[in-house]
């Protein structure tokens, strides 16, 4: 489609390089212009109209027009637009989020670091646990462990913690020692006739292997989201994260649990943490935190993080970490209002049950010649799309018929996100039974019109 001279969509091609997108491709198809939001729909310059499965990207849980979170930032704009958190300085939103978030730690928490995005987060727990190992003398200790699929952001050091090819290939990757474990995903890893407790069991003993050669005593923390994200939507498979902390304790490895997807009501619980029963050293928040309407991120960490960071923090006469705009007064106070919101209308039991219906509607269409597995937990689920089902191949080129769906269902009014081959929904924590009906059908329907074009 070529843009008109000087529309929005012609100047978006000529001044605007887009992040996560082909850049030669948006030469030729240009933008989708958002204009505006309503509850779990959003609108197109043209008017047309949209469900927004995936919640913008995994993270407006109250929807697209909650006006408290608009009177929330209006009146601390009007007081207090702007402070640090540098040098002993403090205002009241950040005081009472920090205590909101530890209050509502499913695990003892000790302290709460704020930063901007979750990538950001991630980059301050990976130098907060390096710094960690230097105060307690043990240099060596500096190694970080991930799984294949995992997404924990697209900085220097998060970016790294990553592995999904796309964000390594072609640039550079400098954080070093990073082990990388068998994504948990039982549809494709698991041998044939295997369970899922049996892959959990020989996922755990890749785990305790790789940690033996890489040698115990030089690894530091694990890093993992509850259910990967961007990788696909990996939920792990039964009896995984017990087994998996098991090993970990047996070295003294921290676990870091990357919540900026599962936080806040998104798997059925507030946190993925509660739903696994996983308990981290370390949680990294993000997305719902403020429903995106603003950036925020957190990281909350617990004693046996803070108290050596605390005394080399003395020792080397400050903590040398901090951003510009970490505990921001008006994101604090727009993340407070959203927190309240969340717990005051019950989103996570509504995202328990929501989710329990759309799972339950995607699952009939299991049928569906082009589906090969449908997986999710709470109120996040992701379609495989398979050309052959026997052998769980797609069309020629990996991710080609996740992006001829994808068309489909934008051009029939739903914007979700085609990950490889698997088709994502992670829609506002608000929705109503007849919003998760309406959702599936469009996805059907994208779906019958991607297998028409099929030859
Ligand atoms: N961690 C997870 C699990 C994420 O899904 C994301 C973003 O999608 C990040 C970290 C990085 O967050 P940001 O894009 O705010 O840097």
């Amino acid at each position: 489609m070529a843009a008109t001279p000087n529309s929005a969509e012609a100047r978006d091609i000529a001044y605007h390089l887009h992040p996560v997108t082909n850049a030669r491709r948006h030469q030729e198809i240009g933008p989708l212009i958002i204009d505006r939001g309503e509850g779990i729909y959003v609108y197109d310059s043209n008017g047309k109209q949209y469900i927004e499965a995936l919640a913008g990207l995994w993270s407006v849980g109250v929807g697209f027009n909650e006006k408290r979170l608009v009177e929330a930032a209006t009146k601390q704009m009007s007081k207090l637009p702007y402070y640090h958190t540098f040098t002993h300085k403090s205002h009241g939103p950040v005081i009472d989020l920090a205590e909101k978030l530890i209050g509502m730690a499913p695990v003892p928490m000790s302290k709460v670091f704020f930063t901007n995005s979750g990538s950001e987060a991630i980059d301050t727990a990976l130098k907060l646990i390096w710094y960690r190992s230097n105060a307690l003398g043990l240099p060596q200790k500096k190694k970080i462990i991930v799984r294949n699929r995992a997404y924990h952001g697209i900085t220097i050091a998060a970016g790294n913690l990553t592995s999904l090819p796309a964000n390594h290939t072609s640039f550079e990757m400098i954080v070093p020692d990073v082990i990388r474990l068998t994504a948990p995903h039982h549809y494709r890893e698991a041998k044939p006739g295997e369970s899922e407790e049996d892959f959990a069991t020989r996922l755990a003993e890749e785990l305790d292997q790789k940690i033996i050669e890489a040698g115990p005593d030089t690894i530091a923390a694990m890093f993992a989201e509850p259910v990967q994200g961007a990788g696909g939507v990996i939920v792990p498979p039964a009896t995984y994260w017990e087994k998996v902390q098991a090993v970990l304790a047996k070295y003294d490895i921290l676990l870091v649990a990357d919540e900026v997807i599962c936080g806040f009501g998104r798997t059925g619980t507030m946190f993925g943490t509660t739903t696994f029963g996983i308990k981290p050293d370390i949680m990294v928040l993000s997305k719902q935190l403020s429903s995106s309407y603003l950036p925020a991120s957190a990281l909350m960490i617990n004693d046996r993080v803070f108290e050596p960071i605390a005394d080399e923090s003395n020792r080397v006469g400050v903590l040398g970490h901090g951003y510009t705009a970490s505990g921001h007064p008006v994101v604090t106070a727009v993340a407070l209002e959203n927190l309240k919101i969340i717990e005051e209308r019950n989103l996570v039991s509504n995202a328990a049950s929501m989710g329990e219906r759309m799972r339950a509607a995607l699952r009939k269409l299991e049928s569906h010649p082009l589906v090969g597995e449908v997986r999710g937990v709470g109120l996040i689920a992701a379609v495989e799309l398979v050309k052959d089902k026997a052998a769980k191949t797609g069309l020629g080129k990996a991710g080609e018929l996740g992006a001829l769906v994808n068309k489909h269902a934008q051009e029939n009014g739903l914007i979700s996100r085609a990950m490889g081959d698997s088709m994502a929904f992670c829609p506002p924590l608000i929705i109503t039974e007849a919003e998760v009906d309406e959702m599936v059908s469009r996805f059907a329907t994208a779906l019958d019109l991607a297998l028409a074009e099929l030859p």
